[in-house]
């Protein structure tokens, strides 16, 4: 049984204030869930302060990016040690926004993701093709190009220590959601590819969420595919009455424990 997640990425939004608003009211709303957990990734300026504010919750706290360094010259960076210490277990690894708007490649992805493993943060890894290489059909060798140099050299334990999320880059922020059936399709790809890769185990204990619009209307339908287990949730994710109800349907999708 794989246990479901449910991240917001709140992305370039949010002052402190504003952001130790919003997982206040996400604790208060959302309750304490059992059996999924939920991760909120506010922007670096607020990682403390959202982190001191999650108190005893068992909310997680995820950056959206870091340095593949740990630390010295590198002006601007923010390394994953800074991310520990501001009480970070998670981070998003390669969002189609740095990929496509700060030039990130899969060579950078793969660097990331091992830095991020070797100081024992889990990242949340984005992997999603554009609108034009779908209509080309080329989703499938986009998806396995960036799953194949995005985890370069890591090991059936490295897997165990992440998870990835498909986000098909037309599905975000532009209200277009992928179908179930279409989110459904990639994400078996993805897990098959994975046990062909490393294993069966260990890719059936893989968690892959979506991302693209996910909102209260269309939650219901894409957890209840096989092989998603989780969102990666954008503009929902901004307001805490919109997250938690995400929260609560998820909850009520796997109840039924189909899963893994
Ligand atoms: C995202 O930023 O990862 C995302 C999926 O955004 P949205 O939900 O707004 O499409």
């Amino acid at each position: 049984m794989r246990t479901p997640l449910i991240a917001g990425n709140w992305k370039m939004n949010k002052t402190i204030n504003e952001a130790v608003a919003l997982v206040s009211g996400i604790k208060k709303l959302a309750k304490e869930p059992e059996g999924l957990e939920i991760v909120v990734c506010p922007p670096f300026t607020a990682l403390s302060a959202v982190f001191s504010a999650i108190g005893e919750s068992s909310i997680m706290l995820g950056a959206q990016d870091m340095s593949w360094e740990k630390e010295g010259a590198f002006t601007g960076e923010i390394s994953p040690i800074m991310l520990k210490d501001c009480g970070c277990d998670y981070v998003i690894i390669g969002h189609s926004e740095r990929r496509q708007l700060f030039g990130e490649t899969d060579e950078n992805v793969n660097r990331k993701i091992k830095t991020a493993l070797g100081v024992g943060l889990i990242p949340i890894v984005c992997v999603g093709e554009t609108l034009a290489e779908r209509e080309a059909a080329k989703t499938m060798e986009v998806i396995e190009r960036q799953l194949a140099g995005g985890l370069a050299g890591l090991d059936d334990g490295n897997l165990a220590g992440l998870v990835i999320a498909y986000e098909p880059v037309w599905a975000i922020g532009t209200g277009k959601t992928a179908t179930p059936a279409q989110a459904q399709e990639v994400h078996k790809f993805i897990r098959d590819w994975a046990a062909k890769k490393f294993s069966n185990n260990s890719a059936d204990a893989l968690r892959i969420l979506y991302g693209g619009s996910v909102n209260q209307a269309n939650t219901k339908d894409l957890i209840s595919q096989q092989d998603i287990d989780g969102a990666l949730v954008g503009g929902a994710s901004l307001k805490a009455e919109s997250f938690a109800e995400i929260i609560k349907q998820t909850l009520a999708e796997t109840a039924a424990d189909k899963k893994g």
